[in-house]
């Protein structure tokens, strides 16, 4: 069986300019939002290796507060990412060679329940190309910029797309070259891959499987962690 890989995009700089902190460096009860989602890895006992992809500028922070303090045994390497999402991802694959599959999983969504990934990581083994998603419950419109309503879309056929997003590993290289080529940007792995004409499955993800963006979703994430939900 080839080797299971894990990339966790944590490069993302949150609004520095307002002095902002990156959401996945902030505490969360009793540790920083990232201990959370690179203990889910650590702990799969599928998962092998694990890069973690982070902005230059927080190295320093990133080694004495989330790596010194704990032990993680599956980390390979710590990568410096890119301007946008994607160009992390691709710093992190160059680093992964070698890896027969690789599961790309968010710092920010750190309620990813194991079984979950778990079944990410059955699933790409027989589908090659797969994602998290969940049902959409609300309707949406497309809106012009007068803020009229144009069409409403038809419900029953979106999803929210969630990461873990999963790939054999040289599809998923293959998908960036060319995105990388072509000079096209996605905010997910998957809009690549589909790019390429391949066929990209979608796994029942969980709601608990938020991505920490607002302050909002801050407060949510204290009430999943204290109430025990998670
Ligand atoms: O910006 P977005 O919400 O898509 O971020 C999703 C994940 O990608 C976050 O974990 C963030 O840290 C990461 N990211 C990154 N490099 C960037 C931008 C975002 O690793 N340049």
């Amino acid at each position: 069986m080839g080797k299971v890989g894990a990339i966790i995009p944590a490069a993302g700089k949150g609004k520095r300019m307002q002095h902002y902190f990156p959401k996945q460096f902030l505490p969360l009860r009793d540790h920083p939002l990232l201990y959370y989602t690179l203990k889910v890895f650590e702990e799969c006992e599928d998962i092998e290796e694990i890069i973690l992809v982070i902005d230059r500028e927080y190295r320093e922070f990133v080694e004495e507060s989330i790596l010194s303090p704990y032990r993680w045994e599956k980390l390979k390497d710590l990568v410096e990412g890119g301007e946008h999402r994607q160009e992390s991802v691709y710093q992190g694959l160059k680093a992964g060679e070698g890896w027969e599959w690789v599961v790309v999983h968010d710092a920010v969504r750190p309620f990813l329940r194991p079984s979950l990934l778990k079944e990410v990581i059955r699933e790409v083994k027989e589908k090659e190309a797969v994602t998290l998603g969940v049902p959409l419950e609300d309707t949406l419109k497309e809106v012009n910029k007068e803020r009229k309503i144009l069409k409403t879309l038809r419900r029953e056929r979106l999803w929210r797309i969630q990461t873990p997003q999963a790939f054999r590993y040289s599809l998923l290289l293959a998908a960036h070259q060319k995105a990388i080529k072509d000079k096209f940007l996605a905010t997910d792995d998957a809009s690549l891959v589909e790019r390429l004409g391949k066929e990209v499955f979608i796994i029942p993800g969980s709601p608990l499987n938020l991505k920490i963006t607002t302050p909002f979703d801050l407060l949510l994430a204290q009430t999943i962690l204290e109430t025990g939900i998670w």
